[in-house]
């Protein structure tokens, strides 16, 4: 009987070991850390052997394939001795991707993802179709192949996710956008990032469809110099395209096979220019599945953001708190801070991953009354904004932050939590750190 070693115990392992399991091979699932105790249950109620706290090499290195789990890098030990072995290495989407033949929308970025993929899959339910949504949201993707039936699957998946992935094909790929981040998983090259991203296009055929950001110059460059076999859409907010989705005085204008949609932008659900082209990638992928353009205007003009990012919270004396805690990354901030159309009090600040802030400094300077710094460090944000910014405070609790910042805020203004850095200075990841920041504004 063929074995297969799991790497990792979290959703995305343990999803594999699970779908092995259903599949007849013989499994094992080990992990260095601690397996949550969910987990835990799941391998076994699932009767999965596995250990954690250790990798014990006698029973790894008899794998005939291992499947690797996300969060862990290629160069971790264990990792490396696998591949010294000759053992093939694959991913949990690599894996799934072999027994499922669903359709497969799948979409990858920097920024971006989880909301363009939960339009994507908020309009292919709302034209009735049986879909599934996994890779980096929710329920893993290899539990759902092992446990559910679904004719289409709407996959966010990593960069990650994308490593060590090799027959695995998408029937549409989507890349929101490329802008530099996780480059210590990349050896500090952009490059290499950039490739891991256009993993998504590999195995693709002329009956695929490449959807992508045509104003993003990452993206671009890398795609002048590779061959994507698979239909090219590209979207864009400066100038039209021939097919896919581009701004006509102030409508989105959708193209793909001789038929169009258009739309009010002012229509879209979402705020910002940033979920503008989010919007479009969904709404041309909705084309490519034949969806009715009456179900992808409604949808687009009903879905409602997904938790943490530029979510809404409350007004309180007509100051809009809103929640913004995805942002981790300087792109994402200045997205957030751009689409403001009232004064702000931005909290900003949390684990540094070697910003550069300068361009945020612009839109500070034109939008931002107050800085609440919310971090352990928070030298570089000083550094940044003293003298564009007025005022500046720090706090260390998200409680302090809300307090502070309602104490500066006047009627009109918005008091944004969009962080720009990762979270694990102060909480246990962006969602608590989201979670603790709209309990506070709820008790104001
Ligand atoms: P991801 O899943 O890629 O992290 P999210 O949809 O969760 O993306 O959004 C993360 C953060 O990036 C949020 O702060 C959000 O407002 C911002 N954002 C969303 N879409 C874009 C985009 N197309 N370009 C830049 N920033 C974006």
């Amino acid at each position: 009987m063929k074995r297969i070693v799991v790497l990792g115990g979290g959703e995305s392992g343990v999803g594999s070991a699970i779908l092995a399991k259903v599949k007849g091979f013989d499994v094992f699932l080990s992990d260095k850390g601690t397996i949550s105790e969910k987990y835990v249950k799941m391998l076994e109620d699932n009767g999965i052997p596995f250990e954690q706290g250790q990798h014990t090499e006698s029973l790894i290195l008899n794998a005939d394939e291992v499947i690797k789990s996300p969060g862990i890098p290629s160069a971790a030990p264990m990792v490396e001795k696998v591949a010294a072995a000759g053992i093939n290495i694959i991913s949990e989407i690599e894996f799934a991707g072999r027994y499922d033949k669903a359709k497969k929308i799948c979409i990858t970025g920097s920024n971006g993802k989880t909301t363009t993929t939960s339009l994507i899959y908020y309009l292919l339910q709302n034209a009735g179709l049986n879909v599934g949504l996994g890779g980096n949201i929710g329920k893993s993707y290899a539990l759902q192949v092992a446990t559910e039936n679904y004719d289409i699957y709407v996959l966010e998946l990593s960069s990650f996710q994308l490593d060590n992935m090799y027959d695995f094909k998408a029937d549409i790929a989507i890349i929101t956008n490329i802008t530099p981040d996780h480059l210590d998983r990349y050896d500090h090259k952009l490059e290499n990032y950039v490739r891991a991203k256009f993993r998504i296009t590999r195995n693709m055929s002329s009956d695929d469809c490449f959807i992508f950001c045509s104003d993003d110059e990452i993206t671009i460059n890398h795609l002048n110099k590779i061959i994507v076999k698979a239909k090219q859409l590209p979207f864009s907010q400066k100038k039209e395209v021939a097919e896919g989705a581009f701004l006509k005085d102030d409508r989105m204008i959708v193209r793909y096979n001789d038929s169009e949609c258009d739309m009010f932008i002012r229509d879209l659900a979402l705020g910002g220019r940033h979920n503008v082209y989010n919007s479009m990638a969904a709404a041309i992928a909705g084309k490519v599945m034949n969806i009715d353009n009456e179900v992808i205007r409604e949808s687009l003009a009903s879905f409602r953001a997904v938790e943490h990012r530029l979510e809404k919270v409350l007004s309180v004396g007509d100051v809009l708190y809103i929640n913004d805690s995805k942002a981790t990354n300087v792109d994402a901030a200045w997205y957030a801070l751009e689409c403001q159309t009232r004064p702000v009090v931005w909290i900003v600040g949390g684990t540094d991953k070697g910003n550069d802030y300068s361009p945020l400094v612009p839109l500070a300077k034109e939008k931002v009354k107050a800085i609440v710094c919310l971090g352990v460090d928070n030298r570089k944000i000083h550094a940044a904004f003293e003298g564009v910014v007025p005022e500046m405070h720090d706090v260390t609790s998200a409680e302090d932050a809300v307090k502070t910042a309602a104490g500066i805020a006047v009627a009109g203004d918005v008091v944004l939590l969009s962080p720009c850095c990762a979270s694990f200075d102060l909480f246990k990841n962006y969602e608590d750190r989201g979670r603790q920041f709209k309990e506070a504004v709820r008790n104001l």
